[in-house]
């Protein structure tokens, strides 16, 4: 009942843009108040992503005070009167603004997938940490450039959490995976989890590799979330008529470009973000049914390296934009 539910409640969010020094973790912070249509969502893990270093920059704006979270799983704790897809009592996973709190108000027609009553919390965890780094591939593989079997496939931040289940989907398909990462360490991982050719950036030219692999040709596609260290580089290992999935900016933001620049080859240049893709009921039913399933039935794995309590994000992110991690870092949210 709505007496149960506090009137302030613990958070992360930030007030300026800036470096991890501007991450507060503040105790009482509002519980947000709900509308008719809303859920709240008693939060107990969320997520890491690396968009939140991106608002935290201001590469991507918000409004002040911005409370931090891209997804997380739950429990709805009440829930307005126009509700009727959803109980007090649902467990649930989520894509929304603002997880990285004990509340989360969401609307019913959000992006949301109910979940079983028994759920272990180890389940609860590997559901919280796919969302966004599951569904991103699994989209663009499909939207960005439908790969097909045989494709020649290039992957940056291979070992990463988005990088890991990457792999794994291209393999699924059939297609030769060029991985990319910063330590021998990384590329063995992402071997491990799919990846045929590997190559180690710091020390080697990722041009002319790709060049051996590929027989000179190039990749069909290139899958490029480092942005401006690597945009160039990506331009030169496509292929004739090939595809630039360009989707994040972990090295800085992609500078202004000459569209001109794609026609020596007839390049395809995309920019997606993951939200795009699912921004229809029938989208977000059809992928988030698919991610369900693939983990349920063990083929696609999500490797959480690491949980972290909520106050400690800002030592996860600082982790996370230092290039330390490999796959997912997730938070546990206090009761
Ligand atoms: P990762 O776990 O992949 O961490 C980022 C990785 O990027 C690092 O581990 C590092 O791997 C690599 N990297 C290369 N250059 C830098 C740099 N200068 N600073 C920091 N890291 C660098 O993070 P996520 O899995 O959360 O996200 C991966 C990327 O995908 C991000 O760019 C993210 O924004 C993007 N993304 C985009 C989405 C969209 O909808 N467009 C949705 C989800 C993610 P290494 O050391 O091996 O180079």
């Amino acid at each position: 009942t709505m007496s149960t539910i506090p009137g302030v409640q613990k958070v992360v969010l930030i007030r300026e843009n800036g470096g991890p020094e501007v991450l507060k973790y503040e105790e009482d912070y509002p519980v947000p108040k709900i509308g008719a249509t809303d859920l709240l969502i008693k939060n107990k893990y969320a997520g890491i992503n690396f968009i939140e270093v991106y608002f935290r920059k201001g590469i991507y704006p918000s409004e002040k005070p911005y409370v931090l979270g891209r997804e997380a799983v739950g429990e709805v704790v009440a829930k307005g009167d126009q509700v009727d897809k959803y109980n007090v009592g649902d467990k649930v996973a989520y894509l929304s603004a603002s997880t990285f709190a004990q509340f989360t108000k969401y609307p019913q027609n959000g992006h949301l997938i109910k979940l079983p009553k028994d759920i272990s919390a180890e389940k609860e965890k590997i559901i919280a940490g796919s969302l966004v780094q599951g569904l991103t591939p699994l989209t663009f593989i499909d939207e960005a450039y439908n790969v097909q079997k045989g494709d020649f496939i290039l992957v940056y931040a291979a070992a990463g959490g988005v990088g890991l289940i990457f792999d794994q989907l291209l393999k699924a398909r059939g297609a030769r995976t060029i991985a990319v990462a910063s330590t021998d360490e990384k590329l063995q991982l992402a071997k491990e989890y799919g990846a045929e050719f590997l190559i180690n950036s710091t020390k080697d030219d990722i041009v002319e590799k790709v060049k051996e692999f590929t027989n000179g040709e190039g990749v069909a596609a290139a899958f490029d979330s480092i942005g401006k260290d690597t945009f160039e580089t990506t331009l030169q290992v496509v292929k004739r008529k090939g595809t630039i999935v360009s989707f994040g900016n972990a090295s800085g933001a992609v500078p202004p470009f000459s569209i001109n620049r794609l026609s020596p080859k007839n390049l395809k240049l995309v920019r997606p973000q993951l939200f795009a893709y699912v921004a229809d009921p029938s989208e977000w039913e059809h992928y988030s049914s698919e991610l369900i399933r693939l983990i349920d039935s063990g083929e696609l794995k999500i490797t959480i390296s690491k949980v972290y309590p909520l106050k400690d994000y800002k030592e996860a992110t600082e982790d996370l934009e230092s290039r330390k991690t490999v796959g997912k870092l997730i938070l546990e949210i206090p009761e």
